[in-house]
């Protein structure tokens, strides 16, 4: 049986790592050891429910059975060590940098809105796509995470920021490119609306992609009713493969079709994220570009005026600048609005702080 979830060499030798383990193998798992189904579910709220990560503190599961299951499971949040942590002055936003066991470090965002609580975690370490404005790309793709290193994330902001209440929405928008790492995304899904684990509904899990066309098409035929999210930042190839060099592979009809598709077959509709730059994509004639691209299709942009990135000399747009960007989409039919800053102070980003790691770690 392919547990794919717990598909990680870890350091202990035989012990089988528990966490983000599927219904069918941790049945499997437990059993063998002698346990009932009424142990297997104790187990389950313990990790899940309660964000207990350590089988002593347990505390209505027999010491006998604790130890067994010590000897035989690792849990890999008690496993990863909290490397940095980052709050918003206002409260609003928390970022933490997770090192897991094999040395690698990755980041996950938390966030609190009026309805509750949302997360964004990574997919991969690093990202090999290369795209202009992010910190993620610095340092090449290291591996893909599995889904229990992406459910990890979620537990550990669950625990340590949001204090067990729960998640409400979750983003992968992380560092990755989620949709090359494609079966672990989806087990990584299905964990996160598994009743016994997070219970939440698809519909409120968005994934964010640079426009990997195979895999949107992939993601299409699962019929899962998730969000997705398309990073465009450009109407015309030229530009766009300046800023993303997967567009070399990827044009832009070839994505926004692709995408239309997935808002059909699912009902869902497309957001095109488009980080706004000063003199570079914020003019006139390139809003009525980006119109005339998504005018017939189910979709929003979210436009996000850019933040200072190391290296460029890139500048956001005045306010004025950005209020006629939009309201040259809205004249046109597509539904446009600017993202909500949140968590600025605390660089919440992707990568900057991964970044700002592996850049210190190198120094020593
Ligand atoms: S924006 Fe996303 S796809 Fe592009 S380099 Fe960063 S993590 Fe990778």
């Amino acid at each position: 049986m392919f547990c794919g979830a717990n598909d990680y060499n870890n350091d202990e030798g035989y012990k089988l790592e528990i966490f983000g383990m599927t219904e069918d193998c941790l049945r499997e798992a437990v059993s063998k050891l002698g346990l009932s189904a009424f142990r297997r579910r104790q187990i389950v709220r313990w990790l899940y429910k309660a964000d207990v990560w350590d089988f002593a503190a347990m505390t209505d599961i027999a010491a006998k059975d604790a130890a067994l299951l010590r000897e035989k499971f690792t849990v890999l949040p008690a496993r990863a060590n909290i490397l940095g942590r980052k709050l918003s002055k206002d409260g609003l936003a928390a970022k933490l940098l997770v090192g897991l066991p094999d040395g690698q470090a990755i980041e996950a965002v938390g966030l609190r809105h009026d309805y509750g609580y949302s997360v964004c975690v990574s997919s991969q370490a690093g990202c090999a796509m290369g795209c202009a404005f992010c910190a993620s790309a610095a340092h090449g793709l290291i591996r893909n995470l599995t889904a229990a290193e992406m459910l990890a994330q979620a537990a550990l902001l669950k625990k340590h920021f949001i204090g067990g209440a729960n998640i409400s929405n979750v983003v992968v928008m992380g560092s990755g490119e989620p949709l090359l790492n494609y079966e672990q995304l989806i087990m990584f899904l299905r964990l996160l609306h598994d009743p016994a684990v997070y219970n939440i509904g698809f519909r409120n899990m968005t994934v964010s992609t640079c426009g990997i066309i195979p895999g949107i098409n992939r993601l299409a035929a699962e019929k899962i009713p998730v969000t997705l999210a398309v990073s465009l930042h450009a109407p015309e190839d030229g530009l766009r493969g300046e800023l993303m060099p997967v567009n070399r592979k990827y044009k832009i009809a070839g994505v926004v079709e692709a995408a239309a598709r997935y808002a059909e077959i699912t009902g869902r509709r497309v957001t095109y994220e488009y980080l706004l730059i000063k003199d570079v994509n914020d003019g006139a004639r390139t809003a009525e570009k980006l119109a005339k691209l998504l005018q017939s299709t189910l979709c929003a942009v979210n436009i996000i005026p850019v933040n200072p990135i190391k290296g460029k000399s890139w500048q956001k747009p005045g306010k004025k600048r950005t209020e006629k960007f939009v309201a040259a989409l809205l004249a046109n039919g597509v539904t446009a609005t600017v993202r909500k800053e949140m968590g600025s102070d605390i660089q919440a980003a992707c990568g900057q702080l991964r970044a700002r790691y592996i850049s210190s770690q190198a120094r020593l």
